[in-house]
């Protein structure tokens, strides 16, 4: 008999993915499992494929070929399967997409009650308990405008998180900041990542890769070229597309 441990536990499958946008075929039969817990961060140059693969797994983009399985619930044309995995999905985007017209409680607290029917004050209070782990409770009744985009892309972290997801997708989260507010927000999805959370990040902070990720993905093309734990991955690429990419941002 064999046991499975949650560990072991396949999260997220998917099957020969293929994607194209009009006659550009951007995603070509990717495949790839992630276990329950794993963190993977997904590299390579721009325009190979990375955000329209991430976004494929809550379906803000749609896949022609191939399968994709969330947690056990097929991704297709069916609306109660796209509405079950995005509840159990978190994204973060690179712009980090507040609303900018609700406060930072406002924001934390509008899904939670409209999604999961949860009552204002219990939201609110779980809302604070968010704030608090990215270190920014007394920037509840700001507005967006008002807060640096490191504490902006902090809230849109908690934010995700006060919807309870099981999966966390991050696409360049710390691109569009000023070098001094990386780290806050590395911090933050570090101690996100010793927590358990299972984690897909588009990032090219290869310190992060390195400190957190179980497998790193290098894209190009529009296809899956290499992957491989951390160390393996850095210290000895195996195909020339990663070795040029490596060398041009490290
Ligand atoms: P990456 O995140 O790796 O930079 P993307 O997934 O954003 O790459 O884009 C991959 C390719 O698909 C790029 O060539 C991009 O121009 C193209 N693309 C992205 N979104 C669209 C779209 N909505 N319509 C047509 N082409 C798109
Ligand atoms: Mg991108």
């Amino acid at each position: 008999m064999t046991t499975q441990t949650p560990q072991d536990e396949i999260v997220i499958q998917i099957k020969k993915a293929n994607k194209w946008y009009g006659d550009f075929h951007v995603l070509k039969d990717i495949d790839l499992d992630v276990k329950r817990g794993e963190k993977i961060v997904i590299c390579g140059p721009s325009g190979s494929g990375k955000s329209t693969l991430i976004r494929c797994l809550n379906r803000l983009e749609v896949y022609q070929k191939g399968e994709i399985i969330v947690d056990g619930i097929h991704l297709n044309e069916d609306i109660k399967n796209i509405e079950s995995v995005r509840r159990e999905v978190g994204m973060v985007f690179q712009h980090f997409n507040l609303f900018p017209h609700l406060t930072v409680l406002e924001n934390l607290t509008l899904a939670p009650q409209l999604v999961r029917k949860i009552p204002l004050a219990e939201a609110e209070a779980t809302a604070m308990q968010y704030l608090e782990r990215v270190k920014i409770p007394d920037q509840a009744s700001k507005y967006p405008g008002q807060l640096s985009g490191g504490q902006q892309q902090r809230v849109a972290i908690a934010r995700s998180l006060c919807m309870a997801p099981k999966i966390m997708l991050f696409d360049e989260p710390t691109s569009a900041l000023d070098p001094e507010m990386i780290k806050e927000v590395l911090d933050v999805m570090i101690e996100l990542a010793g927590e358990g959370m299972t984690m897909l990040c588009v990032t090219h902070e290869m310190g992060f890769a390195k400190t957190v990720a179980d497998r790193v993905i290098f894209m190009d093309g529009g296809e899956i070229i290499e992957q491989n734990e951390p160390h393996s991955f850095f210290d000895n690429p195996q195909h020339e597309r990663t070795q040029l990419f490596l060398s041009q941002i490290l």
